[in-house]
């Protein structure tokens, strides 16, 4: 018996166009011996249109943007999206391959859980954590994982005492520092800044995206990333290295340039890898993760590890670092789907 398994993906969201790349390499990697596969467009205005099921091989990103559609709310129109054809049963597996909000941050995932949809990867707690820096950062503070020092402050907040404010940030963090919308990805609206004017300038960035920041100390690190994969015993990959060209990872180091280097593996200790390995698995069990997860890390000059984030739904091209990871692991893509789509299941019937 096929698996119909029900791809989510586009999104009104600035990875839009990433989220495409990658819903045509999964179509591609994926067996058709295996699944029947059902496309669900969301377009870049946010309407939810429902492709026909696939039956050959897709070549370009061009034919996956379903045009004909209604613009329904995706609540009114859940029960239609998730069925298989309209005499049939729902789709048995949703693959949510959505980055950002209203697609990594639970959102999506609440509509699944209500619809009773097993569907790929992180729930609703662990997604809304992990799209939240300041709300992640304070869960992994009470798991006792080292990090960089950070405060945050809502809008009307700082806009009240901004000298204030500042005062805090320049004696508990001093320059360099990040300032970063609480809730976004991509390294959008983030900024490095130097001095206090570089400091007002980029709040009033990173305000435009959030009504609430955060705000780091800046470390001079390498950055090291691992995949973990599992449920309640998540395997760790080994770890990866990304060197930006620029200054940080950018978006548009990230998305446009293409030049960042990643280094697979890294070059680190086996005790530093150890060290990442158990982090990363604290990390994961301390958001209560589920399926799949990106861990990045700060490697100081001085030699501490310190957790920078956990991504609930990472890049996931072929090209991107999680699936990377997990080929040089020994996972090769098309596996790596199907075990998303076994996980999926099997946390589905634990719920049961
Ligand atoms: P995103 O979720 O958008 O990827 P990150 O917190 O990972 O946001 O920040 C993006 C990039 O900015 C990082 O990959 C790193 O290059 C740089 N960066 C972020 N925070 C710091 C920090 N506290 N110190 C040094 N570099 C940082
Ligand atoms: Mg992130
Ligand atoms: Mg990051």
């Amino acid at each position: 018996m096929k698996t119909k398994l029900g791809l989510l993906y586009g999104g009104k969201s600035a990875e839009h166009k990433v989220s495409l790349q990658t819903a045509l390499a999964v179509i591609k990697a994926l067996d058709l011996e295996k699944f029947e596969i059902h496309p669900i467009y969301i377009n870049i205005e946010g309407q939810w249109i429902k492709g026909p099921q696939l039956t050959g091989p897709i070549e370009t990103v061009k034919e996956l943007e379903f045009s004909a559609g209604t613009s329904l709310s995706p609540v009114s129109l859940a029960p239609t999206l998730f069925q298989a054809s309209k005499e049939e049963a729902p789709l048995e597996v949703i693959f949510p391959l959505l980055h950002g909000p209203n697609g990594e941050d639970g959102t999506v995932q609440g509509l699944l859980e209500l619809m009773n949809l097993p569907y790929v990867g992180n729930g609703v707690l662990a997604s809304a954590a992990g799209m939240d820096k300041v709300i992640m950062k304070n869960i992994f503070a009470q798991a006792g994982l080292a990090q960089v020092k950070y405060v945050s402050f809502i809008k009307s907040e700082w806009e009240k005492a901004k000298e204030e404010a500042c005062f805090k940030v320049e004696s508990e963090l001093g320059y360099p520092c990040f300032v970063k919308p609480a809730n976004l990805g991509s390294s959008v609206g983030i900024s490095k800044c130097r001095n206090r004017a570089e400091l007002e300038e980029a709040v009033v960035e990173a305000f435009q995206f959030d009504r609430k920041i955060i705000i780091e100390e800046g470390v001079i690190a390498r950055e090291i990333e691992v995949g973990l994969l599992g449920n309640d015993e998540p395997e760790c990959s080994i770890a990866g290295e990304i060197v930006p060209k620029k200054d940080f990872y950018d978006y548009k180091a990230k998305y446009e340039d293409g030049d960042t280097a990643l280094i697979i593996p890294a070059d680190i200790t086996e005790e530093e890898y150890q060290q990442i390995k158990e982090m990363a698995i604290r990390a994961f069990k301390a958001l209560d993760c589920s399926g799949l997860v990106r861990a990045d890390f700060f490697l100081t000059k001085d030699g501490r590890v310190l957790i920078n984030e956990v991504n609930t739904m990472p890049g996931f091209t072929p090209f991107s670092m999680f699936p990377l990871l997990w080929k040089h692991s020994g996972v090769e893509y098309p596996q790596l789907i199907e075990r998303l789509v076994q996980l999926a299941k099997e946390r589905h019937a634990e719920k049961q």
